[in-house]
């Protein structure tokens, strides 16, 4: 049964530059190339955008959502590790991923053991820039330290670029992600007002679509489109509209195009996800970067406080989820951990008492990217959604 929502023609349109959005990425990476601008892969939200774009960079995501290349991966790392770090490993060992095969280099952070450690075998195929990332958000010391790492990257940045990373360069680039969340979050936002207008998977692509912008101004354009469209429906009957379907929060690890199995799952079920709290999803975008004194600084602070899983202790996961569902209207959680991630599926437990004390009904999968548990997942989650009709 396909879940998708059948679409007025003008709201299709804008959202079909975002499902077509790798290929128009692909095409702007080589004019960019031509242009004499160095491409930096990225993993991670963790990694400063404003910075390597303020450096004359173009950063992109290279994070491994499929489960093809993780047969290869495996010759290296232990079939136990966490599917995307299996998975983004594998692209680069089969260069197969177009993407990685553009990037020049790698700008790689310590955030969980698993991914750092693959680092390490990753920087024998392109050169890797590892920032070091404390684990505490609030230690004077630990943001010292990640300031120095943020500035660290500059010098490294332009050592490839040419390009010096100056405060004007900065603001532009600040001005730039701030408006890119901004919009995201709006888009969220207008989408969940009242009978959701988007499913999760057609949002999916949208929200993906930010570890992809090479040119900004076009970018925010098609934001700017598809926040337009959704507000005029919403102003217009679609809010009038029944709609009984349990509105889910999906929180937890990181989901892509490849890796939407439980996000589908959940939506043929019968339910609608009206929230990703991932990092491929609203993780962070609530948080602007402040415009006034430092700016390198504020980049390096708004960085540190993205609530990951690999943080310790990580409060601004919980606080977010609590939030959400208050906001959000949410009837029920799922919290999806990658089989190998200790970080996310510990702090599971902690997420099921916030949904205890907000009385929503929680449901924790730990999975895979292959297909063998499909049917498996499908039972729990339908008889999770009979739980909370
Ligand atoms: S889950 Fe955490 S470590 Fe993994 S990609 Fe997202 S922010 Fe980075
Ligand atoms: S999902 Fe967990 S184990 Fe995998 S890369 Fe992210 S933090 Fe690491």
């Amino acid at each position: 049964m396909s879940a998708r929502t059948t679409l007025p023609g003008s709201l299709a349109l804008a959202l079909q530059f975002f499902e077509n959005f790798s290929e128009h990425c692909l095409a702007s990476l080589e004019t960019a190339r031509e242009n004499g601008r160095p491409i930096a892969g990225v993993y991670c939200i963790y990694a400063p955008l404003e910075i390597i774009r303020a450096a004359g960079c173009v950063p992109i995501g290279l994070c491994g959502k499929r489960q093809d290349p993780i047969q290869a991966a495996e010759a290296v790392l232990p079939a136990s590790l966490c599917p995307l770090i299996k998975s983004s490993y594998g692209y680069a060992e089969t260069d197969t991923c177009p993407f990685f095969s553009a990037a020049d280099f790698i700008i790689a952070e310590t955030t969980c053991d698993g991914k750092k450690k693959m680092y390490e075998f990753l920087g024998r195929i392109k050169p890797v820039h590892l920032m070091h990332l404390p684990y505490e958000q609030t230690l004077a010391g630990a943001r010292d330290f990640w300031d120095s790492e943020v500035r660290r990257l500059a010098e490294y940045l332009t050592a490839h670029s040419g390009v010096a990373v100056t405060d004007e360069r900065v603001r532009a680039e600040v001005d730039i992600q701030n408006s890119v969340r901004e919009l995201l979050w709006e888009i969220l936002r207008i989408n969940a007002d009242g009978p959701p207008l988007l499913c999760g998977m057609q949002l999916l692509p949208v929200f993906e679509s930010k570890s992809f912008m090479v040119e900004a101004q076009p970018y925010l354009a098609a934001l700017r489109r598809l926040r337009d469209e959704l507000r005029a429906l919403r102003l217009g009957d679609a809010s009038k509209k029944q709609d009984k379907r349990p509105r889910i929060l999906l929180t937890g690890t990181p989901v892509g195009k490849g890796s939407h199995k439980v996000l589908q799952l959940i939506e043929e079920s019968g339910a609608v996800v009206v929230c990703l709290d991932n990092c491929s999803g609203i993780k962070g975008l609530d948080r602007p970067v402040p415009t006034d004194g430092d700016l390198c600084a504020n980049v390096a602070r708004r960085y540190l406080e993205i609530p990951c899983a690999c943080m310790s202790p990580n409060p601004g996961r919980m606080a977010t989820v609590e939030t959400l569902c208050q906001d959000f209207g949410i009837h029920g959680i799922v919290d999806l951990t990658w089989q190998g991630c200790h970080g996310f599926n510990v702090e599971s437990h902690c997420v099921s008492e916030g949904a205890q004390r907000l009385g929503i009904p929680f449901l924790h999968i730990e999975t895979g990217y292959s297909e063998s548990d499909t049917e498996q997942i499908r039972t729990r989650i339908e008889a999770f959604l009979e739980s909370i009709v």
